[in-house]
């Protein structure tokens, strides 16, 4: 069973170009308690928001790269349902519409109140119970942790990042501990296939996690397959 820490800080993200808002922002909101992690432009934002685990991000429309119409409207499509509050330039009223409907939470419009964005990012977080997710949770495998907010196996003082369809694998096999699920469940829920291909994928992905999660990956304990039915994790 996972072990739920619940003294764990929020987790946001702060994606914004100028260096010395993003620095103000993330000092204050470290200041707050909350974890802060940042990235100065829309790719590397969107990398971390899909690769790691968050309660929250703040992201800026006008950035290089990618803005952050097309960064939440991507991470969206890839089903990450993590509030995002964006933040805009005054007068864009059109951004902040289409920032909605892209799905955006919430957004403020630059130059903001420190105390007001503090408000807004309690409030959304208010909004999204903690514990919804699995996303407080660490997962306990013997001698392995997972940590479900920042998706890394900590095994043997090391810690492990997993990469994101990895996590999600975990993720699904742990919502489901105990059951056997097949290749073509897991296909179709972890990667969204509608007409199944022949693909080892699966196998690939479960190989890929036990050497991460497994004392011995070639003996495994956790994740365990059932003869040509599929996988199981035993946890
Ligand atoms: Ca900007």
């Amino acid at each position: 069973m996972p072990e739920v820490a619940v003294s764990m800080p929020h987790r946001i993200l702060i994606v914004e170009d100028e260096p010395g808002l993003r620095l103000t922002l993330a000092d204050r909101l470290q200041s707050e308690g909350y974890e802060i992690e940042t990235a100065a432009d829309g790719m590397h934002g969107y990398r971390r928001a899909l690769d790691e685990l968050f309660d929250l991000i703040v992201l800026d429309i006008l950035l290089p790269g990618r803005n952050g119409l097309d960064v939440c409207r991507d991470l969206r499509r890839e089903g990450i349902p993590i509030p995002i509050l964006m933040l805009t330039a005054r007068g864009q009223m059109v951004d902040k519409v289409l920032g909605l409907k892209l799905g955006a939470d919430d957004y403020m419009t630059k130059p903001f109140e420190m105390i007001e964005l503090l408000a807004r990012i309690e409030a959304l977080l208010r909004r999204t119970p903690r514990g919804a997710t699995a996303a407080d949770a660490v997962c306990v495998l013997g001698a392995a942790r997972v940590d479900m907010r920042s998706a890394e196996v900590i095994r043997g003082g090391l810690r492990i990042p997993l990469a994101a369809r990895e996590f999600q694998l975990f993720r699904y096999l742990l919502d489901h501990r105990g059951e056997v699920i097949s290749r073509e469940q897991i296909l179709k829920e972890v990667w969204g296939y509608r007409h199944i291909p022949a693909t080892r994928t699966v196998d690939v992905h479960i190989s890929w996690l036990r050497q991460k999660l497994e004392e011995d990956p070639a003996n495994p304990q956790w994740i365990v397959t059932a003869h040509r039915l599929g996988y199981r994790l035993t946890a």
